[in-house]
């Protein structure tokens, strides 16, 4: 599986077809016995609808993604492609999606953005001074990623050497063993900037912390005391612990959303100011009510979007294609960076569905 999610939405937002056809299928499933009927119902229905090139391109790129499903056996998953461009990819997940067949200009990726949005990977980090181990929590799943140890000498004298010697000596090996794992993180194979839990025993952690640059620093969000051995414990009291932040980061962020829309400052909200202000690239943090759609018409070319019918672009004339208004919101959002999150609270409902805190007004 793709560690780096937020990065995979990120490529896929970038990509549409400049000359709005119906050219890439998105395929989300689930595997069961349900699961090839659907296909063939989608399949079915989306080939009475389209014609000519798209036509040819939907069947050719319906045999890629049939062939891609006989050949991969994994229970959840993801296809993105489109044989007219060339274009292939996949993803397998570790939780159940709703069975989702979407032929669009660009890749449909909602169902990603919700599935990144609820569930953020973060890492633990169990440390002492002469042991450390590292677990990546990725859809709630643990995978033990590395483990470091170093021979520190005792914590009490022995043999000839001065005591002043032997606490230098001793405390410059322990040293040499934070930095070798600060240097891990800061390489990037193993960390790729998610949210940190520090655990362990004594006060190794807290010198460790001491040393990491502010960037990783600020993505601690708890240091457990525990006992080396405990690890089982941990594990189990991690999880829940960042559900628990993700849903108090929504509740915030609809809270921050509505201070500043009550004090005229850094916010818009409804499709149409959304929509103006992704586009700019003002926003900083995107809000979307959960299941909310809005049919609207994009011309991938101008790259604008109209709510209203509008069949050929007034600006350059070619064929606007039928989208999900809030779909094209998140990809502008993905392309330029900014944050989101998904939300059921009934402010956002209230304020047009979609909202965004800006990064200037
Ligand atoms: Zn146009």
């Amino acid at each position: 599986m793709c560690k780096d999610l937020n990065g995979f939405i990120k490529e896929l937002s970038s990509i549409y077809d400049r000359d709005s056809m119906n050219t890439y299928i998105s395929l989300y499933i689930s595997r069961s016995s349900e699961q090839l009927r659907f296909v063939d119902r989608r399949e079915k229905t989306c080939k009475l609808l389209l014609t000519g090139e798209e036509l040819k391109n939907f069947l050719d790129t319906m045999d890629d993604i049939r062939d891609f499903l006989v050949k991969n056996h994994e229970k959840n998953l993801a296809v993105f492609a489109s044989r007219k461009h060339n274009f292939f990819k996949y993803i397998f997940l570790p939780v159940e999606v709703k069975n989702l067949l979407v032929v669009d200009s660009s890749p449909y990726i909602r169902l990603l953005a919700r599935l990144h949005d609820e569930w953020e990977s973060f890492i633990i980090l169990l440390m002492s001074s002469n042991y450390a181990k590292i677990f990546s929590v990725t859809f709630g799943k643990i995978r033990h990623t590395k483990n470091f140890s170093a021979d520190i000498i005792n914590k009490h004298k022995k043999g000839g050497w001065s005591q002043a010697r032997f606490q230098r000596k001793r405390k410059g090996s322990i040293h040499a063993f934070y930095l070798q794992i600060r240097d891990a993180l800061q390489k990037g194979d193993i960390y790729m900037g998610e949210k940190i839990i520090l655990a362990g025993p004594g006060t190794a952690k807290n010198q460790f912390k001491d040393i990491l640059p502010q960037k990783i620093k600020s993505n601690i969000v708890d240091i457990i005391d525990i006992s080396i051995d405990e690890e089982k414990k941990l594990l189990e009291e991690s999880i829940p612990l960042i559900s628990q932040l993700e849903e108090r980061k929504s509740y915030e962020t609809v809270q921050q959303l509505k201070r500043e829309i009550l004090r005229d400052g850094l916010a818009v909200y409804g499709i149409r100011d959304t929509l103006h202000a992704v586009k700019n690239g003002q926003v900083e943090l995107l809000i979307i009510e959960k299941d909310y759609k809005l049919r609207g018409y994009l011309c991938e070319n101008c790259q604008i979007v109209e709510t209203e019918e509008i069949y050929r672009c007034r600006y350059c004339g070619k064929k606007m294609s039928e989208v999900d208004v809030v779909e094209e919101i998140l990809e502008f959002a993905e392309r330029t960076d900014a944050e989101v999150e998904f939300t059921d609270a009934e402010e956002i409902s209230k304020l047009g569905h979609i909202g965004a805190i800006l990064r200037y007004k």
